[in-house]
């Protein structure tokens, strides 16, 4: 049997990179597909991946973009064979009070961090189940468990996630396809690094583990949930946040 592919949108962001990097390790060959970044970010990242001897690549997407996933899952298969394992790993956020939302800003989030999950998951599922394997994890949030004060947009999208893995889930727990949701606490990323230093340190002193999570801690979740002994976990959120909310 040839190694699994896997498929990880967001692929070249903060966390999608030690996804990518976890699963190569793991023995996955990797697509990480992401936005048609500039040249110089793509190349840092395929560089950084040059120890796994091409088994890590790169494709562009657009996962707000129907179409762009039509596309993309179709060259993927047509180059590389069938798709395995999908990340859903790509996310905006759009921070502002509601009341000072605008329209875009919640309906661009709502594209990327909820569409985006949809146009992928739609273009993967029907192989998957046909072929009796499949792993899909999909990225929320602790702020989609707990709710954010100036992320509406975000912590609705983040709850959505899970409500689709859930149902996604039962639509294919007899075919041998399991789907599951990872939700990071604040992570040591470029997308925290953007929160203002006295609120993330405030962030920090409410983490019972006493540190923002590493990017390998969340892709270590991951990796466990993509493995082919994982059929028996279906449905479930693993919250991966240092004990920063806790629930049963
Ligand atoms: P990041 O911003 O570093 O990476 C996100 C990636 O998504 C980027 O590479 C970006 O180019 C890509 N992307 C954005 N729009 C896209 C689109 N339309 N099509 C394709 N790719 C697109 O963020 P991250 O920290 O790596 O977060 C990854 C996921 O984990 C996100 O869903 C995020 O909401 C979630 N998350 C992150 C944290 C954290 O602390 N970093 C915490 C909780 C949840």
């Amino acid at each position: 049997m040839s190694k699994r592919l896997a498929v990880v949108t967001g692929g070249i962001g903060g966390l999608g990179t030690e996804i990518c990097r976890h699963l190569a390790r793991d023995g996955r060959r990797v697509i990480a597909v992401d936005l048609a970044a500039r040249e110089d970010r793509v190349e840092a990242f395929l560089s950084d991946m040059a120890s796994f001897d091409g088994a890590v690549s790169f494709a562009p997407v657009d996962v707000s973009d129907f179409d762009s996933c039509r596309t993309l899952v179709d060259r993927v298969q047509a180059s590389h064979g069938d798709i395995d394992i999908l990340v859903n790993a790509a996310g905006i956020t759009r921070d502002a009070s509601l009341r000072k939302m605008s329209p875009e800003q919640w309906h661009q989030l709502m594209r990327v961090n909820l569409d985006g999950m949809f146009n992928t998951c739609r273009q993967v599922v029907e192989g998957m189940t046909q072929r009796g394997f499949g792993r899909i994890v999909n990225l929320s949030s602790v702020n989609g468990q707990t709710g954010q004060f100036g992320q509406t947009n975000y912590s609705a999208a983040k709850a959505g996630v899970h409500g689709f893995t859930m149902a996604l889930a039962r639509e294919t727990a007899r075919k041998g396809v399991t789907v599951n949701t990872v939700s990071p606490g604040y992570c040591d990323t470029p997308m925290v690094a953007a929160v203002a230093p006295e609120v993330r340190a405030q962030i920090v002193a409410d983490i019972p583990v006493g540190r923002l999570g590493s990017p390998a801690d969340i892709a270590r979740a991951v990796g466990f949930l993509a493995a082919d002994d994982a059929g028996y976990i279906t449905g479930a959120n693993l919250p991966v946040n240092g004990g920063y909310f806790m629930s049963f």
